[in-house]
């Protein structure tokens, strides 16, 4: 599923190390027009960058979601943590990732995002992708990814370009949503 090029981009902390460190972020949730703001790249990968790796991914799997992108904590630098593992102990950390190959073949699959919750829907994109980014270290690497794992990262990707999964559907689908929505807000907002 996963061919790795050089480097593990797989990352572990000694747990009790892991916890003194957490800090759990808050999560801005569509139509916030702060998640289409566009992500600059990292310049150099740096303990505040580790540091904001660490945070997200607590955040994460708080949540629990399978990745999440800066841009959905409000910091618009490129950096997305991502587990699709099953016993979530998986973490990958991509700082700075590029698509740079995709397959012509197309795949859909019910998507969802925690800057969206309890909305799902079918998204079709490119089944396979390449993809280069840095590691904590700020080394370069190369993974070809398919499956869960393809969706997950051309979806956080997507968030780093201020595209939320929902503006791949159908404008009917979008004004429908946005519209129940902010009608939840608004009903949270008179309790
Ligand atoms: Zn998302």
């Amino acid at each position: 599923m996963l061919e790795m090029s050089g480097h593990s981009i797989k990352m572990q902390y000694p747990s009790s190390t892991f916890q003194h460190l957490m800090a759990l972020l808050t999560i801005l949730h569509y139509p916030d027009k702060r998640l289409h703001k566009v992500a600059k790249p990292v310049a150099v990968v740096d303990d505040r960058i580790r540091k904001l790796v660490r945070d997200m991914a607590e955040t994460m799997y708080d949540a629990p979601g399978v990745g999440l992108a800066a841009t959905q904590i409000d910091v618009h630098e490129r950096v997305v943590v991502m587990d699709v593992s099953e016993d979530k102990k998986d973490l990958m950390v991509l700082i700075n990732p590029e698509i740079i190959a995709r397959s012509d073949e197309q795949k859909t699959y019910e998507e969802g995002c925690l800057s969206v919750p309890g909305v799902y829907d079918e998204v079709e994109r490119p089944a396979e992708v390449r993809v280069r980014a840095l590691n904590l270290e700020g080394e370069s690497f190369e993974f070809e990814a398919d499956e869960l794992l393809a969706v997950c990262i051309q979806h956080e990707i997507d968030h780093l370009n201020g595209k939320v999964f929902v503006q791949h559907l159908s404008m009917l689908k979008q004004t429908r949503l946005k519209a129940r929505l902010r009608k939840e807000q608004r009903e949270l907002e008179r309790v």
